[in-house]
């Protein structure tokens, strides 16, 4: 029979190796499915991998790349035993204890492999909706954004026009945080009515900055590789007229989605696949032994510290469980 797991950490991005390493110094030796890198959602070290500066993480005076970031948030959680593979999980069973996953090898092979372990911390995080534009792929980090927390005080917005794409509560957020530092913020939106909830939705259309573009979507990001964003094309659906709106960045603000699909069915998920908690100060999902923390079951902060800290929780919470079941 194969070795029997205490903890599996499944993602890798700050709540994954906080609860690495929480649990590593617990004295767990938990083991980290990181992800492949085949794909963008599957990538070791997650969403931070694709920003290039993290200015809003305590500790970090000058802000920090969000790639080194991870190296030392992995190194941090090895350096207390963390394991480390580098394996996408692609199925589980959580019906009986052992649970059993099944990961595919870091070669992207088709062979699934099988894991045991008694308890597993779930850390898969979300990733933003885009638009899917080519274009908007091409100017990512050189002006196109899902995230104006991170990256809105960036010299390239400041005093600068920049469209937001939405009408949600975040493209609502996203337009007012973006208003403390751009000449203008243009709210695209493809219809006439917000979905914001009415505060945030008064708030941001009463701020002098903040214009919406009512019914109205985006077709093409423009610039070039030096400037990076210079505009976007748009049009209205309506009477279907194209023009170009000048800016200098384009913030996604369309929703996210958790990285929760292969947990369907072996865990209770809410009706938008985020990972129900069962109470609000624990880390506690629908199946006893089964723990998670950050954007896989926080639809609201989203940020890497909160993350992080949610990791915590996941770990300090697991390492109780298994004292609880004797196991440790
Ligand atoms: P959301 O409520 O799902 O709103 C998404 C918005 O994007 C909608 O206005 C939608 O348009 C638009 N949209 C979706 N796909 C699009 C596309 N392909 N092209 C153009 N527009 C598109 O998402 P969210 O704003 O991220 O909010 C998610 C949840 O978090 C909500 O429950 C929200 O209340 C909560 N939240 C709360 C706060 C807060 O309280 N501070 C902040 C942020 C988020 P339609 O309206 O036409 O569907």
């Amino acid at each position: 029979m194969a070795d029997i797991e205490k903890t599996v950490i499944i993602g890798s991005g700050p709540a994954g190796w906080t609860a690495a390493l929480y649990a590593g110094r617990a004295n767990l030796h938990p083991l980290v499915l990181a992800g492949d890198g085949l794909t963008r959602e599957r990538m070791p070290g997650g969403q931070l991998m694709f920003t290039t500066e993290v200015e809003n993480y305590p500790g970090f005076v000058d802000g920090v790349d969000g790639q080194k970031m991870m190296a030392v948030l992995q190194k941090q959680a090895e350096r207390f035993g963390a394991r480390v593979h580098n394996v996408f999980v692609v199925r589980v069973d959580f019906g009986a204890r052992p649970f059993r996953l099944w990961h595919v090898n870091e070669l992207g092979g088709e062979e699934e492999k099988l894991l045991q372990t008694q308890s597993v911390i779930i850390c898969t995080g979300a990733r933003a909706n885009y638009l899917g534009l080519e274009s908007e792929r091409r100017f990512e980090n050189n002006g196109v954004s899902a995230c104006a927390v991170c990256d809105g005080a960036l010299p390239r917005f400041r005093d600068q026009p920049v469209a937001v794409v939405g009408g949600g509560d975040s493209a609502v957020e996203e337009g007012t945080y973006l208003a403390k530092f751009a000449s203008v913020v243009y709210l695209v939106h493809r219809r006439s009515e917000l979905r914001a909830s009415k505060i945030m939705a008064q708030r941001a259309l009463s701020n002098p900055k903040i214009k919406p573009v009512w019914n109205t979507v985006v077709e093409e990001v423009l610039g070039n590789d030096n400037t990076g964003v210079t505009g976007v094309r748009i049009k209205n659906v309506q009477t279907g007229q194209r023009t170009t709106l000048e800016c200098r960045g384009l913030f996604a603000a369309i929703g996210h989605t958790p990285n929760t699909t292969f947990l369907e069915g072996q865990l209770e998920l809410n009706a938008k696949k985020y990972i129900v908690l069962k109470d609000p100060f624990r880390s506690w999902t629908s199946v006893e032994g089964v723990f998670a923390g950050g954007d896989c079951c926080d639809p609201v902060y989203r940020q890497a510290i909160t993350a992080a800290g949610m990791g915590c929780k996941a770990a300090i919470d697991a390492e109780r469980w298994l004292a609880e079941q004797g196991i440790l």
